[in-house]
């Protein structure tokens, strides 16, 4: 919005402004000429009036001379010159005396001399050189009240005078006279002021509905359009580059405004994708900062699970043979010991379930080391999903349980050893049966996933309907030993276990769960491909 106190620095003030002054000048001089012309035209009319008068007074002075009658002819004069804007009427002699004047005599004053200033005055006689060579003439003599028109003419010698029988005036004698009238100037006075008021105040009045409606129209053309532009100026140097501006006029201004929303709407798509490239940068870097994470963690988990792995070996080798020992002659023991010695025959009982625990724990140990059966062959996942579940369902544990199998078809084979590949799944199977108290649905899904880095990897997701896992366990789950299950029940070995088969055959193992809704596990193995036949080979002799 233009602030008033600004109006003389904006645009529309100076325009204002200059427009004003010269419309103030052209109207000075516009009403100059015309009161001086009109003024001019008063004075004409007055003089013409004049002319006809002298030209009554002339047929009055022939008549009353011819007539003989110049009592008649001075009553005439008297008459004329009462008439409302005649000052006086005086006829002098062609020796320039004065003959008759309408003042009565000695009231006479000098024509334009006020009644009050000086003495009575008697008309001076005009002096002419050369009477006959006078021509009519008029002047204004005087101001104020007094202003007087002064016409003179000389009162001419005609046919009718000197072919009159009293041969007063020759046919030589061209002038006989000198008529000079006075009149009143007020009337054209008045009219003159009455006129320069009117001017003035229709100019005034003309000057200020311009000035008027040009303030409204330059405000709205000019003054609130650089407003708004100035306005969007600001809110773009203040980043706000939402609300538009407003101008649709076709003129310059809308032009103008016209560009800078394109100018803004530029700025803010730009500023859009820089701030969307920073936000991907940043997903980015968080993204790729997990993966990283991540390859650590399985670095240090792999590294772990190899010096478990050396390490069970050579305890299972040394504990196996010890176990299974124990175990056939605690069972001889047991057999020997007659049934009334029911104490004797329970605690033989302990002895050899505990030896079989310590035996399942060497078993799980093993898995960690490769076994002496270890035999890798091109493994169809859907093939041994189908006869892992056909084999366990006869098992007690499952007899509750409902399996969905949603098998991709025509899945590429894997490279591995089928037992190994089988155990992860007889682990996930048992876990998700340990969960589920032995009731619920296991869904097992097979897909292959879209190539990454030129490599195609099958995942087999398995699905149950248990409480699902902790957020905090799910960091330790594959962690050798860790288990929630009651002490006798778990060795906490199942899943790292799981996790060095699937990891040495370039695999990976993921633990998903929102508690109470269930687990996810997804196991991801590479599809062997056309011409992995050479690696796959070089594996197999690791
Ligand atoms: P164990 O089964 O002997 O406890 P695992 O390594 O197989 O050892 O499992 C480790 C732990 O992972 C389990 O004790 C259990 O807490 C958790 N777990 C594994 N599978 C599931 C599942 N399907 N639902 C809930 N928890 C699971």
């Amino acid at each position: 919005m233009v602030k008033f106190s600004n109006l003389s620095h904006s645009l529309a003030g100076k325009l204002i402004i200059a427009i004003g002054s010269l419309m103030v000048l052209g109207s000075l001089a516009f009403g100059t000429l015309f009161i001086h012309f009109e003024q001019r035209q008063l004075v004409e009319n007055l003089v013409n009036y004049a002319s006809s008068l002298a030209d009554l007074v002339n047929r009055s002075i022939q008549y009353g001379m011819l007539s003989g009658r110049r009592d008649l002819m001075r009553q005439d004069l008297q008459m004329i010159s009462e008439g409302k804007r005649v000052r006086f009427i005086r006829i002098y002699g062609p020796d320039g005396k004065l003959r008759f004047s309408s003042e009565a005599p000695g009231v006479a004053k000098a024509p334009g001399a006020s009644k009050t200033q000086g003495a009575p005055y008697e008309p001076p006689a005009i002096r002419v050189k050369d009477i006959n060579a006078l021509a009519t003439t008029h002047s204004i003599v005087g101001a104020g009240a007094q202003k007087t028109l002064l016409y003179i003419t000389p009162i001419k010698n005609g046919p009718r005078c000197h072919a009159a029988a009293c041969h007063f005036h020759g046919k030589g004698n061209n002038v006989l006279g000198v008529l000079e009238e006075g009149f009143y100037t007020k009337d054209v006075d008045r009219v003159v002021s009455d006129n320069k008021i009117g001017t003035a105040l229709i100019g005034g009045l003309f000057i200020l509905v311009i000035s008027a409606s040009l303030f409204i129209i330059l405000y709205r053309l000019v003054s609130k359009p650089v407003a708004l532009l100035e306005d969007g100026m600001k809110r773009v140097a203040d980043c706000e580059l939402d609300e538009p501006i407003d101008i649709n006029t076709r003129d310059e201004m809308g032009l103008l405004a016209r560009t800078f929303n394109s100018m803004m709407q530029d700025l803010k798509l730009y500023r859009e994708s820089r701030d969307h490239w920073a936000h991907n940068l940043e997903e980015e870097i968080k993204r790729k900062t997990g993966e990283m994470m991540r390859t650590q963690e399985s670095l240090i988990n792999t590294e772990k699970l190899a010096s478990l792995g050396r390490m069970s070996a050579g305890i299972a080798h040394e504990l196996n043979s010890p176990l299974t020992g124990i175990i056939t002659f605690a069972h001889l023991l047991r057999n020997r010991v007659p049934d009334s010695d029911a104490e004797a025959r329970e605690d033989l009982q302990v002895v050899i379930d505990q030896a079989e625990r310590c035996a399942k724990i060497i078993k799980g140990l093993l898995g960690f080391s490769r076994g002496a059966g270890f035999e890798m062959t091109q493994i169809g996942l859907n093939t041994l999903l189908e006869s892992t579940i056909s084999m366990i369902s006869h098992q007690s544990r499952f007899y509750n349980i409902k399996f969905d199998l949603r098998l991709s078809p025509g899945l590429p084979p894997v490279f591995a050893d089928p037992n190994q590949i089988q155990q992860v799944f007889l682990n996930m199977l048992m876990n998700a049966s340990d969960a589920m108290d032995q009731k619920g649905f296991i869904t097992i899904t097979t897909r292959l996933l879209p190539a990454e880095d030129g490599r195609r990897m099958i995942e087999t997701e398995f699905t149950d309907t248990g409480p699902g896992i902790a957020e905090a366990d799910l960091l330790k789950i594959f962690e050798p030993f860790f288990t929630t299950k009651p002490v006798g029940q778990g060795t906490g070995l199942g899943l790292s276990v799981s996790y060095g088969i699937i990891k040495k055959y370039g695999g990976d193992i993921l633990a998903k769960s929102v508690p109470g809704q269930g687990a996810i596990f997804l196991i991801r193995l590479p599809a062997r491909e056309k011409g992995d036949e050479d690696a796959d080979e070089k594996h197999s002799g690791d």
